[in-house]
């Protein structure tokens, strides 16, 4: 190495890395443990994708009409498309009102019924009386910006406890000690200083990964960065290939408009008026899950009767509603729907499109957020010293397809959970064990390496290549030879990062440099993604694979483990959980999933 860098150290009990709601959620727990904790984030707190978060978060609350765990646990089971894992599905939705009354009690302000309990608004996938009922009010809402509202009321909870922050610091990558994690090397980015942080138990919480795509709802900042660490640590994701996409990206821009418009009344048609969701879902219709609507939307478009000069898109109406209601109830989407797409959505529909937008996969942990590094005959076995929480974990309540607003109740769930674990294993002032002689240097060297790169492609260029190819051959409909097309390119782009080319030579505030490392982080995903995609030989909830229609129980009721290994990738499987938390429920067995 041409440099030699100093690192400035620090011990901690636990780390934190990541500050969205899954971040401070556990950092908070941990602090209030009396475990020295810090909190790593590379952006600002409360400026976490997090923030974006419109629609609401479910619990059955019963607030607008019956409802109960159990109907909201088979729910998810089906949502998930018998792919999660019922023993920590049962866990989120039996912790879920308590969560919310938590989130109550540190101040995010919920809209209101008439008698002032907490409005709650019906979600895609709810219902009652296990699926056999009327649509379930589950989803309690702060009007359209309910994220925004959780992150910076869970920001100021925070600042109660004794909880170190380390913002505008970028994780670069995990210290490992043979199979145990003993913290992280970071960077940071305002003074291009170098820390190593010493920790029992290292909590990742850095989100999702959907910028490999070229449309995404998501921030430039969910670039996967704590997945790259884990497979660099030479540890599996779970499950990459499911990855969501939502049904109502504005057209162009990618930017959300909730699926809580349609909660709200609002419907889809196509370029001959029709509301054509009732042909695909005869009883949810606008309000079947968030797969099936992308899907029936993307036979819209490829049959013609998408909307527009190019036929590529389809209407949301919000028209018909009152401008009270959109005024109070989705004012952010009213507003974002005018901003990017020029619409006043009292008088005009939006302009919309399937989008990239969450990740079911991650890193494979169980419900108390312990990573798990498989073998054969140990599939629940865990890796000492690491965690993770949010969308970047594989808990795996989501399964092949995530409800709406079950992932903000995830995040404080299983961000709590990670909490009360740490708690468990780790005792204050326990002493810390040694570090080899080398434990940095693979970080140091990555980090030197792309600072000084002198080859031929940007950054910009690799990303957006990947972004097409991964568009192209990996989003809604996929099948084998796209997919096998998209595989050998991916490879291809993930083999130019040998030959990158960065300009700026610094370390203070190099976006350049922290680009690219997440580029690679980026690519990472992408490449065991299209993979496991390629090898997922069935259809199943968000993946569905125009060759193979159906979902086979037998062969794939399975989890993906992927390692990446000198580019390329291994795959191996872990069996889904057949069996509940609780005796107090079942297992709900699997059956055709229809809405
Ligand atoms: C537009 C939009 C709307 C949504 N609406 C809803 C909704 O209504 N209901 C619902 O349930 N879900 C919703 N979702 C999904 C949900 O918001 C996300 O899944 C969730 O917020 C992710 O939270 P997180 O804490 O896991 O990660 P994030 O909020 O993405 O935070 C990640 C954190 O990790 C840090 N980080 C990442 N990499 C590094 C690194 N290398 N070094 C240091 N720090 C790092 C970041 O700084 C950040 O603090 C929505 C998602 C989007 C994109």
């Amino acid at each position: 190495m041409s440099k030699t860098y100093e690192l400035i150290d620090h011990v901690y009990d636990a780390i934190v890395i990541g500050a969205g709601g899954a971040g401070l959620r556990a950092a908070m727990g941990i602090a209030e443990s009396g475990l020295k904790t810090a909190c790593i984030s590379k952006v600002f707190p409360t400026r976490s994708h997090t923030v974006a978060a419109q629609g609401g978060i479910a619990a059955s609350l019963g607030n607008m009409g019956p409802d109960s765990w159990q109907w909201h646990m088979y729910d998810t089971v089906k949502g998930s498309d018998w792919l999660g894992d019922q023993d920590a599905i049962e866990y989120m939705v039996r912790q879920a009102p308590d969560a919310v009354y938590e989130l109550e009690h540190f101040g995010v302000p919920f809209s209101r019924t008439e008698e002032g309990k907490i409005y709650q608004r019906p979600f895609g996938g709810m219902t009652t009386e296990f699926g056999e009922g009327p649509p379930a009010q589950r989803t309690c809402a702060a009007a359209d910006r309910t994220g925004h509202a959780m992150l910076h009321s869970m920001y100021q909870q925070s600042l109660k406890y004794d909880t170190d922050f380390y913002v505008e610091y970028f994780a670069i990558d995990l210290i490992m000690e043979g199979d145990e994690c003993r913290g992280a090397i970071c960077l940071d980015m305002n003074t291009g200083k170098l820390h190593r942080f010493r920790a029992h138990t290292t909590v990742l919480a850095t989100g999702g990964y959907n910028r490999t795509y070229f449309s995404a709802t998501s921030a430039h900042t969910c670039t996967g960065d704590g997945g790259g660490m884990v497979q660099r640590a030479g540890l599996p994701l779970q499950d990459l290939e499911f990855v969501q996409f939502h049904p109502t990206g504005i057209y162009g821009a990618g930017v959300l408009i909730t699926e809580g418009a349609r909660g709200e009344g609002g419907y889809l048609v196509n370029s001959e008026g029709e509301r054509f969701m009732e042909r695909y879902a005869p009883s949810a219709k606008d309000l079947a899950s968030r797969d099936v609507v992308s899907r029936a939307m993307s036979v819209e478009i490829s049959e013609g009767r998408g909307v527009g000069e190019h036929k590529d898109h389809i209407f949301l109406h919000l028209d018909h509603l009152s401008p009270e209601i959109l005024h109070e109830r989705l004012p952010g989407i009213s507003e974002s729907a005018r901003i990017f797409a020029g619409v006043d959505v009292t008088k005009e529909p939006i302009p919309v499109v399937p989008t990239a937008h969450y990740n079911m996969g991650g890193i494979g942990c169980n419900y108390h957020g312990e990573v798990l590094n498989p073998t054969p005959d140990n599939p629940d076995r865990i890796v000492p010293g690491l965690m993770a929480v949010g969308e970047a974990a594989c808990v795996s309540v989501h399964g092949a397809n995530r409800l709406g607003s079950n992932s903000l109740i995830d995040l404080v769930v299983f961000g709590r959970a990670a909490a009360h674990r740490v708690a468990e294993v780790v005792k204050p002032m326990q002493p810390h064990k040694p570090l080899s002689e080398g434990h940095a240097d693979k970080a140091l060297e990555r980090l030197e390496r792309y600072r000084t790169a002198d080859g031929k492609t940007s950054t910009a260029e690799i990303r957006d290549k990947m972004q097409r190819m991964m568009q192209a051959n990996c989003a809604v409909f996929r099948q084998q030879d796209t997919l096998d097309k998209g595989s050998a390119g991916i490879d291809e782009i993930y083999a130019m990062l040998a030959d990158i080319k960065t300009t700026d030579r610094s370390l203070v505030w190099n976006s350049d440099l922290i680009e690219t490392l997440e580029l690679e982080n980026l690519l990472m995903h992408a490449v065991t993604t299209m993979h496991c995609a390629a090898n997922r030989t069935e259809s199943r909830g968000a993946h569905a694979r125009e060759d193979f229609p159906d979902r086979n129980d037998e062969e794939w009721m399975k989890h993906t483990s992927a390692w990446l290994e000198d580019g390329k990738v291994r795959i191996e499987y872990r069996p889904v959980h057949d069996y509940t938390l609780t005796d107090e429920i079942d297992y709900i067995k699997p059956k055709a999933r229809v809405y």
